[in-house]
């Protein structure tokens, strides 16, 4: 193949937007985008809309494990990426959760370019979006973009427990709001999604790739990078055949949270000791290349339904709406703050001396995200029928302070790499899940309103029920038994340490990284409406 203008690393949602937006931009330029999976459009899992936990684990996943982690009993994790042209979007819960102005704020201080900020990126989160609600407000939203959105009333779902559920957040001082992705997510509000008719979207559907070169199930090894006039200059891609493929312009990599860095790294641009270990001739010295893991870790209960007869959960046959195919079941998404001195007295733990102005303290930050499913059924322990007996709720910590890592196995790109998110590891992360567990434990047993639907808590064998009284070590044994990730690997390509505000990569010229490894901080969203946004203005930039 003869050399071409741009060549983009990955076909996920970073690099779908990015090689669709600049195919638009400039019509002229030559686009080659390299994807390691395989073209999934008409994959009978994707056109079927196969439920995500039937696609972990599948081809179209890279079924990831963690190194044991030492704060979760050493237990292995499994992490799933998409392994598809559409990245993550092929294999994703589709749930469309922006996260919290303040985040955003932070990030654009963090790395001194108010591009990051809310108010900066908010023109691509309204680019991105053909948003479907009523009630949506235009400053916050866009109508007019290619990714389809639409919250669970205006699918039309209307599920049983809907009015109960609500009534329960609001009897332990929960407000329902009308909109959690307009920047002040705190509350509980519906559920946004991005299917369209109940029907999965692929970034590849949103973003066309006509006239785009795709090659689909190519691994790519490393980037190439020359020494020009003085200068360090990315040229070319090897794949893992071998083969050398050539960038008149620049090279764009989004191989996701976990091989972006690994294909940095096998490029020479990392830590210098790390890539000696592997006989990797060092190109730029950038220790922290892989560094700053960040993840969202998530604790699962199932909770037994007081009235199982009156079909309020997935088994049931009287739960049998056919609106309800058309997203997941469930109605509400709440975020909350954390108690500020309990925080305090955990972050000082970890780091010593805090004043109130530390940035997890103030403002009050979105600590907290946790969901009702009307759903309970589980494979695992404890085992439970899919007979509408139960449903199942969800404690996340949006914003850990733990960063874990990702780190070269070997110098074949075929490899895995060494993925070590270092989940629970913070006194902090610790105190922020203890008090999430216990407030839904509130709600759920100790108000009238959660008492009405709920009527005890399930558990794994050996545990007994969370409670006001459990103590945290007991807490922390049942996080270490259930607790997993919600797939949101981030950071290991941040941006203000391995990139710059313009996404391009310290110490090389022709060379930048669009996907999620550039956000340096969590964020309390799920990440693909985040990362369709980012890539967004990632394309105004280049
Ligand atoms: C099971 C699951 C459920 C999720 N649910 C949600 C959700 O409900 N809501 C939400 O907002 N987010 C969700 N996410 C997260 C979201 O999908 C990701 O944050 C998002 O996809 C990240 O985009 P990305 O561009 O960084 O990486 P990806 O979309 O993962 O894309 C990276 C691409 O690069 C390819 N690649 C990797 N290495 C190479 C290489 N060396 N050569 C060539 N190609 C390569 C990969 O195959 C992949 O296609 C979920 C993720 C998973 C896995």
């Amino acid at each position: 193949m003869a050399s071409v203008d741009y060549i983009i690393v990955g076909g996920g949602i970073g690099g779908c937007v990015v090689a669709s937006r600049l195919h638009q931009k400039y019509p002229s330029a030559s686009l080659l985008l390299i994807e390691a999976g395989p073209d999934v459009s008409k994959h009978p899992m994707i056109v079927n809309s196969t439920p995500t936990p039937m696609l972990q684990h599948s081809e179209l996943d890279w079924d990831y494990k963690t190194t044991p982690q030492k704060h979760l009993g050493n237990k292995i994790c499994f992490g799933a990426a998409g392994k598809a042209l559409g990245g993550g979007s092929a294999i994703n819960a589709c749930g469309w959760v922006r996260g919290d102005r303040i985040d955003y704020d932070a990030w654009g201080k963090q790395v001194g370019d108010a591009r990051w900020s809310y108010s900066g990126i908010l023109p691509y989160f309204r680019k991105t979006e053909n948003h479907h609600t009523p009630y949506a407000n235009p400053k916050e939203h866009g109508f007019e973009g290619p990714i389809y959105t639409s919250s669970v009333t205006s699918s039309g779902r209307n599920y049983p427990l809907r009015d109960m559920v609500k009534a329960a957040w609001e009897a332990i001082g929960l407000e329902q709001i009308p909109d959690a992705n307009s920047g002040s997510p705190q509350g509980f509000a519906d559920l946004n999604e991005n299917r369209r008719n109940g029907k999965r979207q692929l970034a590849t559907d949103a973003y066309p790739l006509d006239g785009i070169k795709v090659m689909t199930g190519t691994l790519v090894k490393r980037v190439i990078v020359k020494q020009n006039s003085g200068r360090r200059v990315a040229t070319a891609v090897e794949l893992a055949s071998g083969v050398v493929l050539t960038a008149r312009k620049e090279i764009i990599i989004s191989a996701g949270a976990y091989r972006t860095p690994q294909v940095l790294m096998l490029s020479g641009i990392g830590d210098s000791a790390d890539l000696k270990k592997h006989g990797i001739e060092q190109v730029v010295d950038l220790p922290e290349v892989g560094k700053n893991l960040h993840d969202h870790l998530g604790i699962p209960q199932r909770w037994k339904l007081r009235h199982p007869e009156k079909g309020y959960s997935l088994g049931s046959p009287l739960f049998n709406d056919p609106a309800f195919a058309f997203g997941s079941p469930l109605d509400f998404v709440a975020t909350q703050t954390v108690p500020i001195s309990g925080l305090k007295a955990a972050l000082e733990k970890d780091e010593g001396a805090v004043t109130e102005s530390h940035p997890l303290l103030q403002p009050p930050r979105s600590h907290l995200e946790a969901y009702i499913i009307y759903v309970g059924a589980n494979k695992e322990d404890p085992a439970i029928a899919m007979d509408g007996s139960h449903i199942a709720t969800r404690v996340v910590g949006l914003l850990p302070s733990s960063r874990g890592s990702v780190t070269l196995a070997s110098s074949d790109p075929a490899d895995d790499p060494i993925i070590d998110p270092k989940y629970y590891a913070t006194e902090a992360d610790r105190y922020v899940i203890r008090t999430g567990l216990k407030v839904l434990t509130k709600m759920l047993l100790e108000t009238e309103e959660g008492r009405a639907f709920v009527e005890s808590e399930t558990t794994p064998a050996g545990f007994d029920p969370i409670t006001e009284k459990t103590g945290d070590e007991e807490i922390d044994r049942r996080v270490s038994k259930v607790g997993d990730t919600l797939y949101h690997p981030a950071g290991t390509a941040a941006m203000g340490k391995v990139v710059d505000a313009d996404l391009k990569v310290y110490g090389v010229d022709g060379l930048r990284v669009v996907d999620a490894s550039v956000i340096p901080i969590p964020i309390a969203a799920h990440y693909q409406a985040c990362v369709y946004a980012l890539a967004e203005q990632a394309a105004d930039i280049i």
